[in-house]
């Protein structure tokens, strides 16, 4: 049933689970507003009608037909649609020219050459919407680029719109790299008073910058966790905007990610072959047979150890970094799954080394959310040689399906990881992103693989780490609290 209030709390989003997907932002859209929802706030979620969206299991209802949204100009209007997911309403944003397309944001080769427009189109039409069907909203919480500049509009239309004047704003950084950055002309376009053109507004060395807009603006600003809210005041790992960000460092948070563990539990994963839990982890033995049989990789490696990567194939993530030590990996006698896809000089890397280990290191060039929980399942150690992570869910996950990560001391790495020999070890981490630091902690897992005793230690203490949502929920709650939402 959806709940009977109209929202109070209204989160703009280009993604969420499970209607879309790309990382994870989405998985975050898809348990946080729920989570809070339960903690009895009136919440719902705005999101763009893409053409690719899952939302078979959701009927969709026209609820706004033609709702004007002022932008671009001549003015158009979008149709906006509403699904009901597990109790909280969720509104659709539908123009087709912006996003029924085949992808989100770019092709293969290249960002969409009208993503200002699109984003812009979003952000006045979701909040259009809020006006239109006029919820009693308190505050509006955007997250990243594409919805940042939700956040410049309701500061500019407070000052003179009575619906807005008491509407307050949050901003959430998921990853400080993807900025929203455009020309210059496209500013005087969007509808944003001449004033917001400095410095300490939109202006990014003379180009429009949406994400500075939404931090510029934003009442709040949280990011995903608590080192990578210290580390992006600085400028190695500041994008440029640690100018504008030390500047409203008051104003800034970071409130560590959580995992849905209905989603991401071994003990009642519908991907897996068997489900295993803490108490049992014989089924995590049957799940690595089976991603073996299922990756071609050789059946001698059920007693060795499988090393797995899932994620974005970018310098990020530390991919180049991973492919450098495969021969040297490849000598240990291991065995290498990797899931994911980007930059393509990484993806024909990667399938030109895995011609030269077949059966050792095997690789799914695509996105695939089944595969994803198989490879968390079915290996043994998860790698994630990121460069910097904001929070970063996967070794989270990993943390949950007893195969302890080794990652690097960064971001939400850091903050999650009790790194070896700590008591309470849960994995492994190194502070350098080079190929020969890495490699070397590879191998300290690798000696702990060796023995078991120890190894089902580090197993049993990521899987008994408790990510769930309901902590950081708590800390949202906090936050919206000060900023005037009543519970
Ligand atoms: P990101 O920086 O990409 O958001 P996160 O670790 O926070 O990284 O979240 C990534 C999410 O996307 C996880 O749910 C992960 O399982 C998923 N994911 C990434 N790449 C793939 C892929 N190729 N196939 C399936 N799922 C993927």
């Amino acid at each position: 049933m959806i709940q009977s209030v109209k929202p109070e709390l209204v989160f703009i989003a280009s993604e969420m689970y499970p209607f879309s997907k790309s990382g994870g932002l989405a998985d975050v859209l898809g348990v946080l507003p729920l989570t809070l929802s339960r903690m009895g706030i009136p919440v719902a979620v705005i999101t763009p009608l893409y053409g690719r969206l899952s939302t078979s299991a959701y009927p969709l209802r026209l609820v706004c037909e033609n709702c004007p949204v002022g932008y671009p100009w001549p003015t158009i209007s979008a149709d906006i649609y509403q699904a009901d997911y597990q109790g909280i309403p969720v509104y659709f944003i539908d123009r087709g020219e912006f996003f029924d397309r085949r992808h989100y944001y770019c092709t293969a080769k290249n960002d969409y050459f009208d993503n200002c427009e699109r984003f812009i189109f979003f952000c006045r039409a979701a909040l259009s919407a809020i006006q239109r069907l006029d919820f009693p909203v308190s505050v509006v919480h955007v997250h990243d680029w594409h919805a940042a500049l939700a956040t410049a509009f309701v500061y500019f239309w407070r000052q003179h719109d009575s619906f807005w004047a008491d509407v307050k704003t949050v901003m959430t950084i998921h990853n400080l790299a993807f900025q929203g950055r455009f020309s210059n002309r496209l500013f005087w376009n969007s509808g944003l008073p001449d004033e917001a053109w400095n410095m300490d507004g939109v202006e990014f060395y003379d180009s429009f910058n949406l994400l500075k807009g939404g931090i510029a603006y934003a009442d709040r600003i949280t990011t995903v966790s608590p080192t990578y809210a210290q580390e992006i005041v600085t400028p190695r790992f500041g994008c440029g905007l640690e100018g504008i960000l030390a500047k409203r460092k008051d104003a800034l948070v970071g409130v560590l990610n959580g995992v849905d563990y209905s989603v991401w539990s071994p003990g009642q994963d519908t991907f897996l072959e068997q489900t295993y839990d803490l108490d049992d982890l014989s089924g995590k033995a049957i799940c690595k047979k089976a991603l073996i049989r299922e990756m071609r990789l050789a059946p001698n490696l059920e007693n060795r150890p499988i090393l797995g990567f899932i994620g974005r194939l970018r310098g990020q993530k530390g991919i180049d970094l991973l492919l450098d030590i495969i021969p040297a990996l490849m000598r240990e006698d291991v065995g290498v799954v990797v899931l994911g896809e980007g930059k393509p000089a990484h993806e024909a890397r990667l399938l030109d080394l895995m011609e030269k280990y077949p059966g050792c290191l095997c690789a799914h060039v695509g996105y695939t959310e089944e595969l994803a929980h198989q490879i968390q399942a079915g290996t043994d150690i998860f790698l994630m040689p990121s460069r910097y992570e904001p929070c970063g869910l996967t070794q989270l996950y990993s943390l949950r399906y007893g195969t302890p990560p080794v990652a690097t001391a960064v971001g939400g790495l850091k903050d999650t990881i009790v790194s070896y020999p700590l008591p309470g070890t849960t994995g492994f981490t190194f502070a350098e992103s080079t190929p020969a630091i890495f490699l070397q902690c590879v191998k300290k897992a690798l000696t702990a693989w060796e023995n078991k005793a120890l190894w089902k230690k580090i197993q049993t203490n990521g899987m008994r780490a408790d990510f769930s949502w309901n902590k950081s929920a708590q800390r949202y709650l906090e936050l919206y609290a000060d900023l005037g939402l009543k519970k």
